[in-house]
């Protein structure tokens, strides 16, 4: 349920609205925003608590939330959410670029990496340092010493980190170089994962999983919400289809959907979404058109000599032309909106 306050209700009665919604053994969340206070009232007891909490001093009205994620919908959240963290801003019209290697090789890789994507615009860098691979026989990341190199990268170009972390054991040491935490596509129905990430602090960017239903990917934000960790990315990154044309099936209407039922910011993969070199310009540029909040695009100096996804990784100069694309296709779609 949703506890809405009225619009001048006083923090006294924020707070004893949020007492009285503990009382019943619910977990209140308070949603600060600039037309209404809301407090979110959480939890899987059946009883209906409506009169209860409608009689309070301060309450406008009490709604049931109907999207099974609570914390992620739109009801409880009208505006959007923004992720800010150094240079890196996405979420409620502003657009984020992260791009970068797929794995973290060496210092050289990863800081030409860095220094030609900040160039071109971007403001987050990703790079693998623990790499999920689907044989074992596969590289699987330079570790610690690869978050180093991302560190060490970050320090100089003030590039938002983002890098993944694959298991629970993990969360520490990774948040401890990166900005933002990514959970892997793999990953994203590891619940107690998605817990030890809503409890580190950071930015998280959440993938889809390849065969995740909408409601599934939201549910799995909602876990890291519930840690009380509102910063949260959703990343489509495709989906396993019949279809072999491309690695993924890369859903851009996933924006437009999410941007309805949820306030979170999304960001497309056009990397791992067509796993194809040659296609990932014209989808990050498609994605930008269609109003995401962001793109993760792989970049390597030289994509045929990578450890891993060099077949989708741009080179400097096509990551360069695409965010140029990508910035004539924002002003243009503003300058209509405007
Ligand atoms: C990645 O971003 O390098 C990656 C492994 O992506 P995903 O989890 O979407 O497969
Ligand atoms: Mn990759």
């Amino acid at each position: 349920m949703i506890v809405v306050m009225e619009p001048g209700a006083t923090d006294e009665q924020v707070q004893a609205t949020v007492q009285r919604v503990e009382s019943l053994g619910l977990k209140a969340n308070v949603i600060v925003g600039t037309e209404r206070t809301v407090v979110a009232a959480i939890g899987n007891k059946r009883e209906h608590f409506k009169e209860s909490l409608e009689s309070g001093e301060g309450v406008s009205a009490v709604v049931p939330i109907v999207a099974p994620y609570k914390m992620a919908s739109r009801e409880v959240r009208e505006e959007p959410t923004k992720i800010r963290v150094r240079d890196f801003v996405a979420g409620g019209g502003e657009v984020g670029f992260i791009a970068g290697p797929c794995s973290v090789e060496s210092e050289s890789q990863l800081l030409e990496t860095a220094r030609a994507v900040k160039a071109a615009g971007a403001t987050g860098l990703r790079g693998g340092a623990f790499k999920p691979r689907t044989s074992p026989y596969s590289f699987q990341g330079l570790k610690e010493d690869g978050l180093k190199l991302l560190a060490a990268a970050r320090d100089e170009t003030n590039l938002a980190v983002v890098t993944e972390v694959m298991g629970t054991s993990d969360v520490d040491l990774v948040a401890k170089y990166a900005d933002v935490l990514q959970v892997g596509a793999r990953n994203m129905q590891n619940y107690r994962l998605l817990e030890a990430v809503g409890a580190a602090g950071k930015p998280v960017l959440l993938k889809r999983g390849p065969s995740a239903t909408m409601d599934e990917f939201l549910l799995a934000a909602e876990y890291i919400l519930n840690e009380g960790n509102d910063q949260v990315m959703l990343c489509e990154r495709g989906i396993r289809t019949f279809e072999g044309h491309t690695r993924f099936t890369l859903p851009l209407a996933s924006v437009t959907y999410l941007h309805r039922k949820t306030h979170l910011p999304v960001i497309i993969d056009p990397s791992h979404g067509t796993g194809h070199t040659y296609m990932v310009p014209d989808m990050a540029v498609a994605a930008v058109a269609a109003g995401a909040d962001g793109l993760i695009v792989e970049v390597h100096p030289d994509p045929s000599s990578a450890m891993s996804d060099g077949y989708q990784s741009l080179t400097f100069e096509d990551f360069g032309k695409t965010m140029r694309r990508c910035h004539a296709v924002l002003e243009a779609i503003r300058s209509v909106d405007a």
